[in-house]
């Protein structure tokens, strides 16, 4: 099948005599047989206006112009899909242009919108016998009997492009299109073309949200870093996150078509690949997190709490806090929230520890264990803060951190051995010398009976 050429004309106004040519083309020297088929499909039609109420064309061609509203209504109830002759080999559109044939084509039952989308032009129709395409609605609403797509049916397939453009877009055929939008409206609970519509946006959103969820999750459980200098697509320095989508690309179509088509066009267009719309999802991840530890916790009923306070890269103190708690054969230890504090004391501690509790709603008296650091403003006895909480719940017993305690015991037994101290002086003084030269490093490393390796001396901050 030979494919109509582009032709470059911005007169996308409906003209009525489409089918004419003007002085730069040949007459049409096929359809010749064809218009007299039409006329006398014409005639046949209003000959047969007389028995229109019991049959009903499949043939478009054959309605009559001026239609009855129970033969209307006959054609409205089913469907312009009946009619379009979407598998037709459109052998009968065969028309003749400056010595060269042209045919209609399947494609122009599509519409291409800005985005690239297509979408079915849903009241084109092609009836084999004339070879001709009609207007659905145009057929079944409009008044204006001369427009070539209610009367003969457009076959100029040389212009076809923007003459069915300039139809679909007249305001006769937009009014057309609604009125048979209400009448669908009228006849059905729900406008069963919006609905497919607004099913298809809907699915086809969700899709991409899916694939930005999945990733935001990946990057999230592995704690690694979401943005970076600049949110272009095809930049190098984009960030993990838009770095991620990209990759996906690659094997995944639909991520594909959509930043081919949304990326990089700037704000006011809806992408979802946004720094704004990211962190939107985050939060909204972090917060249905929290709702699920919550509702734990409650079902729970009796938990502990373990709690230390350090600062982060921007300077800000920050106390990490996290839940323990038993439910259905598992002890769960959830990290819970990071509050920003003003002061270490064991006074101000317990109040934002007391506002965190109440702004979620957790019973303080069900505290049944708390655990943190050695040190004296949360350890101490008497106004430490598991001295405060625990006059809050009595039966909040306070076990100090394992791993601290052990670190000071070491700590202070290896001070007090001078062997001890000797040896670990010899072990860092060994890793200093061969630290310092690669030369020596691959010495000690060619070395195969050493089956062991130099290393510093642990320097958490407890030791
Ligand atoms: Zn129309």
């Amino acid at each position: 099948m030979q494919f109509p050429q582009t032709v470059d004309n911005n007169k996308n106004n409906e003209r009525k005599d489409e089918n004419n040519n003007t002085e730069n083309e040949v007459a049409c020297q096929g359809p010749s047989n064809e218009i007299q088929e039409v006329e006398s499909v014409e005639s046949t039609m209003h000959n047969n206006e007389l028995d229109s109420d019991t049959i009903l064309r499949e043939d478009p061609a054959l309605w009559p112009l001026q239609l009855k509203e129970n033969e209307r209504m006959k054609y409205l109830n089913k469907g312009c899909a009946f009619f379009q002759n979407k598998d037709s080999n459109f052998e009968s559109s065969k028309r003749m242009f400056k010595n060269q044939y042209r045919y209609y084509s399947v494609q122009y039952f599509q519409k291409v919108m800005n985005n690239g989308e297509k979408c079915d032009r849903k009241w084109l129709m092609f009836p084999e016998s004339t070879g001709c395409v009609f207007c659905y609605v145009c057929k079944l609403f409009s008044t204006d009997f001369d427009n070539v797509f209610v009367k003969s049916g457009f076959y100029n397939w040389k212009k076809a492009k923007q003459t069915i453009f300039g139809h679909e877009n007249s305001k006769e055929h937009i009014q057309c299109m609604i009125k048979w939008i209400e009448f669908i409206k009228q006849n059905t609970h729900v406008d069963e073309y919006m609905v497919t519509q607004i099913k298809r946006e809907f699915n086809y959103w969700s899709a991409i949200l899916n694939r930005i969820v999945a990733v935001i999750r990946f990057l999230a459980r592995r704690g690694l870093a979401f943005r970076g200098h600049n949110e272009v697509i095809g930049s190098s320095n984009n960030g993990n996150y838009l770095g991620m989508l990209e990759l996906l690309t690659q094997f995944d179509p639909v991520l594909k078509q959509h930043i081919d088509f949304f990326a990089n066009k700037g704000k006011g267009n809806v992408n979802y690949l946004s720094k704004t719309i990211c962190e939107e999802l985050i939060y909204i991840m972090s917060q249905k997190v929290l709702t699920h530890i919550i509702t734990e916790i409650k079902r729970a009923k009796y938990w502990g709490i373990i709690v230390d306070s350090t600062t982060d890269i921007s300077h800000v103190d920050q106390l990490s806090v996290i839940f323990r708690y038993y439910l259905i054969g598992h002890v769960y230890e959830r990290f819970f929230c990071f509050l920003q504090i003003k002061s270490h004391e064991g006074k101000s501690l317990i109040t934002d520890i007391l506002d965190l509790l109440e702004r979620y709603n957790i019973e303080i008296t069900n505290c049944r264990g708390q655990a943190y650091d050695n040190a004296s403003n949360m350890s101490g006895k008497y106004s430490g803060l598991q001295a405060r909480l625990k006059e809050r719940s009595e039966l909040a017993f306070y076990i100090p951190c394992a791993g601290h305690s052990l670190n000071l015991v070491g700590q202070c037994s290896i001070s007090e051995c001078i062997n001890s101290i000797n040896y670990f002086c010899v072990l860092l003084s060994l890793y200093s010398f061969f630290v310092a030269s690669t030369h020596r490093w691959d010495l000690l490393k060619g070395n195969h009976a050493l089956n062991h390796t130099l290393k510093r001396l642990s320097d958490t901050r407890w030791s």
